[in-house]
C-alpha cells in the first residue's frame, strides 16, 4: 500500500518534470516551468524520505541546511555572465553524487532491496564511469571557465590516449558487472573514468566550450539514471533520463551552432589549428568613429539590425539598446536583433536578457533567418558580440574556430562594432571584422556608447 502511494507521488512528480521542461521551451513559460520542476523535486524527496527511512533524518536535515545555504548563496552572488562556471560545478556534483552513491550501493549490497545482482552491478558501473568522468571532466571546464587553465586548443597524442580511456573503462565495467567480487576493476574503472573527464575536457579551445558543459550536463543525467536502476527508484530514473535527454538535445544544437560532429566532441577532437596574429589582422587597418559620427549614418538607415554578444551582458546595455531601437523606429528604420545560439555564456543568454528590457520577441531572429537580411541591411550594431562575428570561422581554414557558422555581419553596408578595445573574445583569436572596409568601432563600455548614440541622435 506504502509502495503504491509513494509510486502515485513519482508518477505526479515526473509528469511535473515533463510539463517543466516544456515550460522551459520559451521564455514566456519559463518562470512557471521552473516552478513545476522544483515543485515535483519536492514531491519526490518528500515522498522518498517518508518511506525510505534507511538514514537518520538528522543526517538528512544537515545536508539539507548546509545544500541550501550553499545554493542560496551561489545563485544571489553570481552574476548572469558567471553562470557557465556555477552550471559546471553543478554538473560536476551530480555526477559525482551520482557515482558515489552508485559506489555505495556496489559496496554494501545488503543495504539495497529487492534489485536483480546483474542490474545492480551493470548499471553501477555505468553510473561509477559516467560519473567520475562527469565530475573531473566539469572541474577542469570550470577551471577553464575561471580562466586557472589556459583556453588554447591542442590535440594531437590525447585524442588517442582519450580513446584508449573510452575502450578501457568500458571494457572494465564489463569485467566488473560480471564478476562483482573484482573489487579492484571497479576502483580501476573509476579512476580511468576520471582520468578520461580530465584529457577530453584539458584539448578543449574556448569557443567549443559550449558543447563540452552541454554533454556534461547530459552527462550528469546519465549518472543520476543510471543510479536509479542500482536502487531501482523509478523517479531517480525518468529523472535522470530527462536531464540527460535534454542535455544531448542541447549537445546536438550547439554541435551544429558550432559546426562539431559528437565523436569530435567525445574524442576531444575539437580543433587544434594556430589563426593568425593581432598584427597580421588590425595593423593599421581598424577606423574608429565617434558617437556623432555614427548617428549620422544612423538617422539615414531603413534597416539597422543589432548583434548582440557576452559584452551586452558585462555592460548590461540591454535597457540601452531598448531605447536606442525604439528611437531608431520612430525615425522609420526596421529593427531587427540576430541571435547567435552561442552567443553570450550560456544558452539562450541573450534572448533573456533582451526579453528583461520587454523587447518584442518578434523582433528576434535567429541564425538562419538573419543571415540572408544582412546583404540588404543599411547598419548592424554589433554590441559586444565578437566570436559569433567572426569571419575567420567562414573564410579561414587555419582558424581554430574554422566552420563554426558565423552571423553574416559582414555583408552589411554598414558595421558597427561597440567594443572596449580590440581584446579577443571567448576563443581568445582575433577578428578580422574589425578590419573591414565598411567597419567602424565605436570604442568604450557598451552601455554607455549606446547613451552616447541616443543623445547625439537626439541632438
Ligand atoms: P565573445 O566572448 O566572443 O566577445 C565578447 C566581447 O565583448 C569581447 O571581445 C569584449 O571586448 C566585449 N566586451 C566585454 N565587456 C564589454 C563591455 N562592458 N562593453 C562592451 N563590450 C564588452 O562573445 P560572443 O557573444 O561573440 O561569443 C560567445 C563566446 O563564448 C563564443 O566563443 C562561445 O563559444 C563562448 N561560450 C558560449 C557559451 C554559451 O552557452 N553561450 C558558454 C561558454 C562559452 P572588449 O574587452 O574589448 O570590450
Amino acid at each position: 500500500m506504502q509502495q503504491n502511494l509513494v509510486n502515485a507521488a513519482y508518477l505526479v512528480a515526473s509528469v511535473l518534470f515533463i510539463l517543466g521542461l516544456k515550460g522551459l521551451t520559451s521564455p514566456r513559460t519559463a518562470l512557471r516551468g521552473n516552478l513545476l520542476g522544483a515543485t515535483g523535486m519536492l514531491i519526490a524527496v518528500t515522498a522518498t524520505l517518508l518511506v525510505r527511512q534507511i538514514v537518520s533524518f538528522e543526517l538528512i536535515l544537515v545536508g539539507i541546511a548546509i545544500g541550501s545555504v550553499v545554493g542560496v548563496a551561489a545563485a544571489l552572488k553570481v552574476p548572469l555572465t558567471t553562470m557557465p562556471e556555477l552550471v559546471a560545478l553543478f554538473n560536476g556534483f551530480g555526477g559525482g553524487a551520482s557515482a558515489l552513491v552508485a559506489a555505495a550501493a556496489v559496496l554494501s549490497p545488503a543495504m539495497i532491496g529487492d534489485v536483480a545482482r546483474i542490474q545492480m552491478y551493470t548499471a553501477g558501473a555505468a553510473s561509477a564511469i559516467i560519473g567520475a568522468a562527469t565530475l573531473t571532466g566539469s572541474v577542469i571546464a570550470w577551471a577553464k571557465l575561471q580562466g586557472m587553465l589556459s583556453m588554447q586548443p591542442r590535440g594531437g597524442v590525447l585524442h588517442t590516449i582519450n580513446f584508449v580511456c573510452i575502450a578501457g573503462a568500458l571494457g572494465l565495467g564489463i569485467y566488473y558487472a560480471l564478476d562483482p567480487g573484482a573489487l579492484w576493476a571497479f576502483w580501476t574503472l573509476i579512476s580511468v573514468a576520471a582520468l578520461y573527464g580530465v584529457l577530453f575536457t584539458v584539448p578543449v579551445g574556448g569557443a567549443d566550450m559550449p558543447v563540452v558543459i552541454a554533454l556534461l550536463n547530459s552527462a550528469s543525467g546519465l549518472a543520476a539514471a543510471s543510479t536509479g536502476f542500482v536502487l531501482s527508484n523509478n523517479v531517480l530514473i525518468i529523472s535522470g533520463s530527462l536531464v540527460g535527454a535534454s542535455g544531448f538535445i542541447l549537445t546536438e544544437i550547439m554541435c551544429r551552432a558550432m559546426n562539431r560532429s559528437l565523436w569530435d566532441v567525445l574524442s576531444g577532437n575539437l580543433g587544434d589549428a594556430i589563426g593568425s596574429s593581432d598584427d597580421d589582422v588590425y595593423q593599421g587597418r581598424v577606423k574608429s568613429a565617434s558617437a556623432d559620427e555614427a548617428a549620422l549614418v544612423l538617422e539615414a538607415a531603413r534597416s539597422v539590425t543589432i548583434v548582440p554578444g557576452y559584452g551586452m551582458a558585462v555592460a548590461q546595455a540591454q535597457h540601452a539598446v531598448r531605447d536606442l531601437s525604439r528611437r531608431l523606429q520612430k525615425n522609420g528604420a526596421r529593427i531587427r536583433y540576430g541571435i547567435h545560439p552561442v552567443a553570450g555564456r550560456m544558452p539562450g543568454h541573450m534572448n533573456v536578457l533582451l526579453a528583461e528590457a520587454d523587447v518584442p520577441y518578434d523582433e528576434l531572429f535567429d541564425m538562419d533567418q538573419i543571415n540572408p537580411t544582412f546583404a540588404q541591411t543599411d547598419v548592424v550594431i554589433v554590441l559586444g558580440a565578437n566570436d559569433v562575428v567572426n569571419p575567420a570561422a567562414r573564410d579561414d581554414a587555419n582558424s581554430p574556430i574554422a566552420g563554426m557558422p558565423i552571423l553574416d555581419v559582414d555583408k552589411a553596408r554598414t558595421v558597427m562594432v561597440v567594443k572596449r578595445s580590440l581584446s579577443p573574445g571567448f576563443a581568445g583569436i582575433p577578428n578580422r571584422l574589425f578590419a573591414a572596409d565598411n567597419t567602424l568601432m565605436l570604442f568604450g563600455d557598451g552601455e554607455k556608447v549606446v547613451r552616447d548614440l541616443l543623445a547625439a541622435l537626439d541632438e
